[in-house]
């Protein structure tokens, strides 16, 4: 930062008054504002502060929030770290993270995944974790395939990069097979329906168990360094670790295994990062709990379908589940893709339906055979439901709509 030019030291500050006057004023954190003010004066302004850091970077359609907050967690063992732990995952969340943290030496940033490509040229990362690649909100996101042909294409360019990548995805394999070096994690992969078919050739593949082969090319799951067993993670010598998180799910151990081996990369040792990890409770809001009535609300978002199963794994046995759909936006208007989520995890359970599309869900879950009850609203759940404790998934807007009526009181 001390090297920084006149300009881009009077955009950093102009950037840092944008973002608190926007923090003050009630906008949000103000990461947006800030970096769209900062990048406006200096267009430069991401590669400049990114220069003389470590930079790690962190994509994929879900998991990519909770695994940056495990990594910066791990690595802050290290020192002070830049992150965007909002989830500003564009470039002006980026810039904000950056210039917030002039000390910081090492740099963990969660990346929209539409975004990776500049962002290899802009931050020049050392690192870049990949999670996962499947269909976000249908009617504005890329097709997966597309996705992954943008990443191989631009992690071609930067053969240098050190990727570490989820060796269940297909297509986040095939992606990363462009660079020389790379960790393989693995810990299962829920959702397939977006990888049955060879990114390499179009060609079926082939499953066993968590075996994966195109039969026609021969593209082949790559056997993993790092993966995860129980609650415990193996590293690449054999080494084992109990993971002890206050996460719920099989999908949070495995974000624990990527931001482990981004941690071994940046020389944080397993027996160090690991208890770090622990610490990390609620992301964002997702898995905070609201109480009212006697009723304790666990809140699980589930923004695509990979998400809503995902979210089933992370049930509590036998608890009641309250499901909240909406279809705004930021969530995509088109509810289709209900019809692709398999629901019979909730079946035996007393299942409460809301959101702006209940009877959207409703009909679904008839057709897959589960009993429910239509309610209002989520304060209508809270009380239908009995007392003690409730599960709650919630798509993005419900989501927020829970958080800001619900969360903000406790
Ligand atoms: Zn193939």
């Amino acid at each position: 930062m001390t090297n920084l030019s006149p300009r881009a030291r009077l955009a950093t500050a102009l950037l840092r008054t944008a973002a608190t006057l926007s923090r003050v004023s009630g906008r949000g954190d103000g990461s947006v504002i800030g970096g769209r003010v900062g990048l406006k004066v200096e267009p430069r302004l991401l590669a400049l502060l990114s220069e003389n850091r470590q930079v790690a970077l962190i994509s994929g359609t879900n998991g990519k929030t909770t695994t940056t907050r495990f990594t910066a967690a791990a690595l802050s063992a290290l020192g002070p770290v830049a992150t965007n732990s909002f989830g500003a995952n564009m470039p002006t969340g980026h810039t904000t993270a950056l210039a917030k943290a002039p000390e910081a030496s090492n740099a963990i940033l969660e990346v929209d995944e539409h975004y990776l490509a500049q962002l290899l040229v802009e931050a020049r990362p050392r690192v870049v974790a990949l999670l996962n690649l499947s269909r976000d909100q249908l009617d504005r996101a890329m097709e997966v395939g597309m996705l992954a042909e943008k990443w191989r294409t631009a992690l071609t360019a930067h053969p240098d990069i050190h990727v570490i990548a989820n060796a269940d995805d297909p297509m986040v394999t095939w992606a990363a097979q462009a660079v020389p070096r790379v960790t393989w994690v693995a810990g299962g992969q829920r959702w397939q329906e977006d990888s049955w078919a060879c990114p390499e050739c179009g060609k079926r593949l082939d499953r066993y168990g968590e075996y994966w082969r195109c039969t026609n090319c021969g593209l082949t799951r790559p056997s993993p360094q790092w993966s995860v067993d129980g609650d415990q993670v193996v590293d690449p010598t054999g080494q084992r670790a109990t993971l002890s998180l206050q996460l719920p799910g099989q999908v949070n151990r495995n974000n624990a295994a990527t931001a482990l081996a981004i941690a071994a990369e940046f020389g944080v040792p397993l027996t160090e990062a690991v208890p770090q990890l622990s610490k990390v409770r609620s992301v964002a809001g997702r898995y905070a709990v609201v109480r009212r009535d006697g009723r304790r609300a666990r809140l699980l978002l589930a923004k695509n379908p990979a998400g809503w199963l995902e979210a089933f794994d992370m049930l509590d046995p036998g608890c009641p589940v309250t499901l909240c759909l909406n279809a705004r936006e930021v969530d995509g208007y088109d509810t289709s893709w209900i019809y692709d989520v398999d629901f019979s995890p909730v079946l035996g359970r007393q299942v409460l339906v809301t959101g702006d599309r209940r009877f959207d869900l409703a009909v679904r879950l008839q057709v897959n055979g589960i009993d429910f009850t239509v309610v209002d609203n989520f304060a209508a759940a809270l009380r239908t439901a009995p007392e003690g404790n409730v599960e709650v998934i919630a798509n993005y807007t419900a989501f927020q709509d829970i958080r800001s009526e619900f969360d903000r009181v406790n």
